[in-house]
């Protein structure tokens, strides 16, 4: 098969006026070809096409568009871009491999006009000038394998300025080979009016700046892609203004001056050396001030989340100190399913039932936000990323609940859907974090049979494909999580070690096995041994990575205080602390049922019936009673995430969680 036969088009599409011309032009030229967008009712006369009617923005039609392509590769147009058809045939010597992209340039021609001609000389400079580290090519005319596209996530579609740059970022960081090919040339059907030209200069600007600005790591290797050469244009054309507007004689010399000048230096590529200068310093000037009303919204976003931010850690402190009984904390089961069964799991009798139980977003969301802000929000299950809601969950949560550590636990699995929930979610996050733990039950084999055949590869390659993301989003981190217990104990403290090395999370959090009820058997001592060397050989690398969160070194010095508490509780059933669970901290079931923690069985009640400030309200009996049961008794256990907040937040634990911070940063 040659290359032409093995590519799908896919176009997306908005009323224009020169998509008819087009198909008439390219539809015998290839085997398949895809429109998605609205107002197709006049095309239908072509047969052979597919059409996919419905209102999308570009990046919305290109993925449909690419769902429903049945090649190898895809050559995504513009409706308003005409491929050079004599050159197309020469597509087929082009080499096709899967990390190849082919990008052509916009073609001038004299019936586009002086305004459109220079964009289009404009835009194919740039794709030309740039850089090595992150090749720009064009969303208008380029040839991608489907594969390569669909494995890094294909548009965003959360953007609709921009998104060309954005995708030309994850394909750089997935070894995208960009290829710059004039068999992929096109003539652009635009033709610019001054306004229009200015409107979409502006738009551009406004919008692509705006996201440099919010997404730093992402486009650091891009900037604002501006070659301070081409301000010499931007200087050309104020000269002119000054001399028109003054009246300046002296402006208008320079405004000559520069013009020869940059005619001879500068304008050697563009269509017309004199007016085209003119033209791109209007452009740029436009560009000017989109990106000024960028950094001004900019400015405004941040101060928001920063002053937001600040009464929320306020408000949490005010709980701390006040004792009062709404959250810092809370858990959140989102699923009773999970594809493993792993041979510890305690939640299986859940997980084999016949409804699994799980609640809508806004249900969960609506009813919990009653108790926002919180400093901690995790949801779990089950797993996590079965849920085709995922991302909106998340970033729901965010929205109204204002976690300040949003975290998850997840078997890995599933390697697409968690990199498309991440990614999705990542996308549309301006302010937060999302904190992936993975779970770890020992060496691959003994991992594998704990949790079935495959798992420890499929989690391997969703981590190192992850990987790939934190290298572009400052606010993804990827921890490991795992559980002492009689299958794994004999591999510590190597097993941490080898995690450290394999996979260099941010942080490893080491559980130990438990039964879920205070009465349970107590722990064999080996198993107790093997905890407490795992968490020794930890804490050589507890600091070597950091949390990008100015408490960074609080959360690293509570990893190592909590474990102090659990095995006080494990080891001489010692009580350390007060627990602070049903009062800072809580657990909601996948079926609503809001309780302290996992361990108890007391039901504070039911965010299905009630909002979460009503149910854990003092006047609540069953609650306040439970609190006065966990007070009295001195409860205590190993259930970590009541003992995290424990060791936060109890006066007795401060001083040893000082002592942990200074001698951190002295050891640092
Ligand atoms: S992955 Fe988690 S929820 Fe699923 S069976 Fe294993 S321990 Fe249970
Ligand atoms: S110590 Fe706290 S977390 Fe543990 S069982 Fe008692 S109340 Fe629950």
């Amino acid at each position: 098969m040659n290359n032409l036969e093995n590519i799908s088009i896919v176009i997306p599409y908005k009323k224009n006026l020169y998509l008819e011309n087009i198909l008439h032009s390219i539809k015998d030229k290839f085997n398949e070809i895809i429109i998605v967008g609205d107002n197709l009712d006049g095309f239908t006369k072509f047969s052979g096409i597919k059409f996919i009617p419905g209102k999308y923005n570009a990046s919305e039609a290109r993925n449909i568009g690419a769902r429903y392509a049945t090649k190898e590769f895809i050559f995504f147009l513009d409706s308003d871009c005409l491929p050079n058809i004599k050159n197309l045939h020469n597509i087929n010597k082009l080499k096709f491999e899967k990390k190849s992209i082919f990008n052509g340039v916009y073609l001038n021609d004299k019936k586009f006009g002086i305004l459109s001609n220079t964009i289009s000389t404009y835009i194919k400079t740039r794709i030309r000038e740039s850089n090595k580290k992150a090749k720009l090519f064009s969303s208008a005319n380029f040839i991608i394998s489907k594969s390569f596209y669909t494995d890094i996530g294909g548009f965003n579609e959360s953007m609709e300025f921009y998104e060309d740059v954005d995708f030309n970022v994850r394909a750089s960081v997935f070894g995208g080979n960009v290829i710059l090919a004039e068999e992929v040339d096109v003539l652009h059907y635009k033709k610019y009016t001054l306004f229009s030209m200015i409107k979409e200069g502006f738009l551009k600007s406004l919008k692509g700046s705006l996201n440099v600005l919010l997404f730093k790591k992402y486009y650091k290797n891009i900037g604002l892609n501006v070659k301070p050469k081409y301000f010499m244009f931007v200087i050309q054309v104020l000269f002119l203004f000054v001399s028109f507007f003054l009246q300046s004689k002296i402006a208008f010399v320079l405004f000559l001056l520069i013009s020869v000048f940059n005619t001879i230096t500068l304008n050697k590529t563009l269509f017309n050396p004199f007016f085209s200068g003119i033209i791109l310093g209007v452009y740029l000037i436009s560009n000017i001030f989109g990106s000024l009303i960028a950094f001004l919204n900019f400015l405004s976003i941040r101060s928001k989340f920063l002053v937001r931010g600040l009464l929320d850690y306020a408000i949490c402190l005010l709980r701390v100190i006040s004792k009062s009984v709404k959250p810092v904390q809370i858990i959140q089961y989102v699923t009773g399913r999970c594809n493993l069964r792993c041979a510890h799991c305690f939640y299986k009798e859940t997980l084999d039932s016949k409804d699994p139980g799980e609640m809508e977003v806004d249900d969960i969301v609506n009813q919990t936000a009653s108790v926002s802000p919180v400093l901690w929000y995790s949801i779990t299950g089950g797993e996590v990323f079965i849920r085709k809601d995922f991302a909106e969950l998340v970033l729901k949560v965010h929205e109204k609940i204002r976690p300040k550590f949003f975290s998850l636990p997840t078997n890995g699995w599933y390697t697409k859907k968690t990199y498309d929930g991440v990614l999705k979610v990542l996308q549309r996050l301006k302010n937060g974090n999302l904190i992936l733990f993975f779970s770890i039950d020992g060496p691959e084999d003994v991992h594998d049979k704990i949790r079935g055949p495959n798992s420890y590869k499929r989690l391997q390659e969703t981590i190192s494909k992850l990987k790939y993301l934190q290298k572009i989003y400052s606010n993804l981190y990827i921890n490991i999580v795992i559980t002492v217990q009689h299958q794994n104990h004999m591999h510590f403290p190597k097993l941490i070690n080898d995690i450290q090395n394999e996979f260099e999370p941010t942080a490893i959090s080491i559980n130990l096995l438990r039964y879920h009820s205070l009465n349970s058997e107590k722990l064999e001592d080996f198993i107790l041994d093997s905890y407490e060397s795992a968490i020794a050989e930890y804490d050589k690398y507890r600091n070597k990575n950091s949390y990008n969160f100015i408490f960074n070194s609080i959360i690293k010095a509570k990893e190592k205080n909590q474990k102090k508490i659990i095995l006080n509780a494990a080891r001489h059933d010692k009580f350390t602390t007060p627990c602070s669970a049903g009062k800072l901290s809580y657990v909601v079931m996948e079926n609503g049922d809001v309780k302290p923690c996992e361990v108890l069985d007391n039901v504070y009640g039911n965010i299905k019936k009630d909002s979460f400030s009503g149910i854990i309200k003092k006047s609540n009996v069953i609650a306040s009673e439970n609190r006065s049961w966990i007070k009295d008794t001195k409860c205590r256990c190993t259930y970590e995430c009541a003992n995290s907040t424990n060791a936060l937040f109890n006066k007795n634990q401060v001083p040893g969680l000082i002592k942990t911070v200074i001698s951190d940063i002295l050891s640092k």
